[in-house]
């Protein structure tokens, strides 16, 4: 059993907790990382990256066969076969590098990664079970980064048929008949892509539509795509239990089975906040998450908390941005978690990017705005690249056109989310963008165009 002595304590090793485990060593302070598993959390294991690399190949196939019925590129090939194997292989492959590549970053900036379950015993001490013993750090600095794990309802408990994310990620075929819980990210990121791959997919969802976090004109492009995907949708229905044929479930017209043989159960996740003794630390809570303050700072003197275990969103990229601010702070650098956005992106078919607010929250706000809409109908490169359903939406300040929200949906949009952040970021008005020459032919001039259009000077519509 070995006593460490350290600087600052990460129990976690995910995007929140790897960050702000890296920033510390870049600022040389003596760092210990304690994770359970593998370095990456969910978003590089069991979320973000591996479900990408699948949404990605099942884009492929679906072109693929696309084209072997004649495209109207003027290409033709041969029907083509899928070894869904094999692409679960790719896909670990991907993930083996990224875990090497964090591990190697971590080793690089002095930061002493401890693979074990890490217990708190107080606000200042671990315990650490590891394969070979256990150990205990004692750290002036802890930062809490242990994460979410899915929600499970109570008439379907996780096993055997019944799955969450982290199994549809590495299926040893494509389920015939897949019944998805839940129209959010995951239920129609991972719905869409094994309708693709050639599941028959219904998704059911609770409210009255698709994506309910997102509103209703941003959500039509991707609705009319689920349709033409295959995808049944059936809404105003929950999730009741399963039956020999599938999924039950509750709709205003009773009680029906949705026929499935595997049941992807995508109803939001949870704060992983038990099994580390987080009761022995005596810390405010909001709802089920650790409160923090505008530095990422807990009730208690010295212990942070970053990433998911915090609150919504649950978002890789707020996590990291959380773990940087973090480490700064306890490096004695003036600096607080404040952004002005978090964009978000989806990656169904056709992507859908949000940053900032909608016209209607932004009225809801007692905002006068100005808004502008510009369509993928009208923008030469959508079109040369075969997908022209969607636009950009710009939402600004009626009196001084400071840009309040920014929203795309369309074929690729989620690339467009670096610019949208950038412009809130720095608060950029109507005419900044306006005036700023985006390249041609790219998608991006869908969202110049869209500024021009709030001004009522369009030129391409
Ligand atoms: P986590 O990534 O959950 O990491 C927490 C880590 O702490 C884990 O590795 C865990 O093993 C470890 N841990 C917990 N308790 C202990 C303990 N007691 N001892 C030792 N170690 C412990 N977000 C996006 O921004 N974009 C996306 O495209 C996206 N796609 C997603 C797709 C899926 C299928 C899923 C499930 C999630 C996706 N997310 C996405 C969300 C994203 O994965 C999370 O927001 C992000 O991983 C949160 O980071 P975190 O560091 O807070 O926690
Ligand atoms: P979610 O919150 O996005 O969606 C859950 C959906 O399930 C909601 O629409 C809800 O109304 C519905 N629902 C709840 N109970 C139900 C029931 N009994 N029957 C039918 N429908 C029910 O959750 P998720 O899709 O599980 O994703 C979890 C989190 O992971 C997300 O909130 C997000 O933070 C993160 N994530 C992000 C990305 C991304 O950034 N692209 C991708 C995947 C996951």
């Amino acid at each position: 059993m070995a006593e460490i002595a350290a600087k600052v304590l990460v129990l976690g090793g995910g995007p929140g907790g790897y960050v702000a485990a890296i920033r510390a060593g870049h600022h040389g302070l003596d760092t210990v990382l304690v994770e359970d598993t593998k370095v990456g959390g969910t978003c590089l294991n069991v979320g973000c990256i591996p479900s990408k690399a699948l949404i990605h190949a099942a884009d492929e196939y679906a072109l693929a066969l696309a084209r072997a019925a004649g495209s109207p590129f003027g290409l033709a090939t041969g029907t083509p076969t899928l070894d869904l194997a094999r692409t679960v292989a790719w896909k670990d492959g991907i993930v083996a590098r990224l875990n090497a590549g964090v591990a190697a970053l971590l080793k690089k900036n002095g930061v002493k990664i401890l693979r074990g379950r890490g217990t708190m015993l107080d606000g200042k001490t671990c315990r650490v079970d590891t394969d070979v013993g256990t150990d205990t750090v004692r750290a002036e600095h802890v930062i809490l980064a242990t994460g979410s794990r899915p929600a499970a309802l109570p008439g379907l408990p996780f096993g055997g048929p019944v799955i969450s994310s982290t199994e549809a990620l590495s299926l040893p075929a494509v389920p015939r008949r897949l019944a998805v819980v839940g129209a959010g990210y995951i239920g129609l990121e991972l719905g869409m892509a094994f309708a693709k791959l050639g599941a028959a997919v219904t998704v059911v969802e609770a409210t009255d539509r698709v994506l309910p976090l997102y509103d209703a004109e941003l959500v039509r492009p991707l609705r009319r795509s689920l349709d033409a995907h295959g995808v049944t949708v059936l809404l105003g229905a929950r999730a009741a239990g399963r039956d020999g044929e599938g999924l039950l479930v509750d709709a205003a017209e009773g009680r029906r089975t949705v026929p499935a043989d595997t049941i992807l159960v995508a109803v939001g996740r949870r704060p992983r906040t038990a099994g580390w003794g987080l009761e022995r630390l005596d810390l405010d809570m909001d709802g089920p998450f650790i409160r923090v303050d505008e530095r990422c700072a807990t009730s208690m003197r010295g212990v942070w908390a970053v990433g998911d275990v915090t609150g919504e969103p649950m978002l890789a990229h707020r996590a990291m941005a959380q773990g940087e601010a973090v480490a700064d702070i306890v490096a004695g650098r003036r600096r607080s978690f404040e952004p002005r956005v978090v964009p978000a992106v989806v990656f169904t078919d056709p992507e859908i990017v949000a940053a900032g607010l909608t016209p209607e929250e932004a009225r809801a706000g007692g905002h006068a705005v100005r808004t502008g809409l510009f369509p993928f109908a009208a923008n030469g490169r959508a079109m040369t690249l075969g997908g022209d359903d969607g636009f950009v939406r710009v939402t600004a300040r009626a009196d001084n056109h400071l840009i309040l929200g920014i929203q795309a949906v369309g074929a690729g949009v989620s690339e467009l989310a670096a610019g949208f952040g950038l412009a809130l970021e720095m608060g950029a008005r109507l005419e900044d963008i306006a005036g700023t020459i985006h390249a041609h032919p790219t998608l991006g001039e869908a969202f110049h165009e869209a500024n021009l259009r709030a001004l009522g000077e369009a030129l391409h519509i």
